[in-house]
């Protein structure tokens, strides 16, 4: 007799597969693109200071029976600031790459804040002289040592108290720390300086963002610092934010868990001013 089969099969492994597929393909082509645009801003910005380098001293080459001792130094000075600028890009990068490929490992042990916080200051004393700021220190009183790596917690503190240096003239530098929840404590780093706006706040922590970044820009520097402090805390188990209002100042808080890094990694979030 004559018949039918009907053969009925359930395809929605198979979609959801081919879904997974293509969004692994997406991911793929985005991290590929981000590499590629990492690549090309790294050989700008090595290129900048490589440029003023051989250009001053292939100029003084040319030139040099006819200069003084001052036009002398004057270019002296500037292919050094130049060479300086790119070794400090140089070991920025270096940095960040080890980050971003979880190379990092951290060291961690007891670290008393009111000790570390007071060094970094000590030691940007002379930049905060430069532009007439004061840094005023305060720490909560019996604050238990936090389990953090102090070479690094470091760099973060000298990154962030230096650009509160950097983008303040003639104002107030407040450094505090206290405990913010029973399991973590709070750094803010306050400054009365020239504050970011709303809009560009989300991409601070991205590398080579800076946001003064016209031909004419005052301030010197890389746009690693923050990506670097950033991820420094993520290993640290921390995490980094930052409110600001433009003319009036901005605050970047670094917060850790007082214990050390958790079993799993603390986001890090971003706030707006
Ligand atoms: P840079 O080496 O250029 O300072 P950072 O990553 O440390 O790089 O900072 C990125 C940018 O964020 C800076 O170039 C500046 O535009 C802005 N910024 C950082 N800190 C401050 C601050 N305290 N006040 C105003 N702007 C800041």
């Amino acid at each position: 007799p004559a018949g039918r089969i009907f053969v009925l099969r359930d395809i929605t492994l198979f979609k959801q597969a081919a879904q997974a597929l293509q969004e692994a393909k997406e991911a793929a082509e985005a991290a590929s693109q981000a590499k590629s645009a990492f690549l090309s801003m790294m050989s700008h910005e090595l290129r900048t200071p490589l440029t003023a380098i051989l250009g001053y001293s292939e100029f003084l080459r040319e030139d040099l029976l006819n200069r003084d001792l001052h036009s002398l130094t004057s270019d002296l000075d500037r292919i050094i600031t130049a060479g300086r600028h790119l070794l400090t890009l140089i070991n920025d990068i270096l940095d960040y790459a080890r980050l971003e490929a979880n190379a990092v490992t951290i060291h961690p042990e007891p670290v008393h804040m009111s000790t570390l916080i007071n060094e970094v200051v000590m030691t940007l004393q002379g930049l905060a002289k430069q532009g007439q700021n004061t840094i005023t220190v305060t720490v909560e009183p019996d604050l238990p040592p936090v389990l953090a790596d102090p070479v690094r917690l470091r760099q973060v503190l000298l990154n962030l108290v230096g650009n509160a240096c950097k983008f303040t003239g003639q104002g107030e530098i407040r450094v505090h720390c206290y405990r913010s929840t029973t399991a973590e404590i709070q750094i803010d780093v306050s400054d009365t300086g020239i504050g970011i706006a709303a809009d560009q706040l989300q991409h601070l922590f991205k590398p080579f963002v800076q946001v003064d970044n016209g031909p004419t820009r005052r301030y010197g520097g890389t746009g690693l610092g923050l990506a670097i402090c950033q991820r420094l805390c993520q290993v640290m188990g921390g995490a980094i934010l930052v409110t600001s209002e433009p003319g009036r100042g901005s605050t970047f808080s670094v917060r850790l868990p007082i214990t050390g890094v958790p079993s799993a990694p603390c986001e890090v979030s971003q706030e707006d001013g």
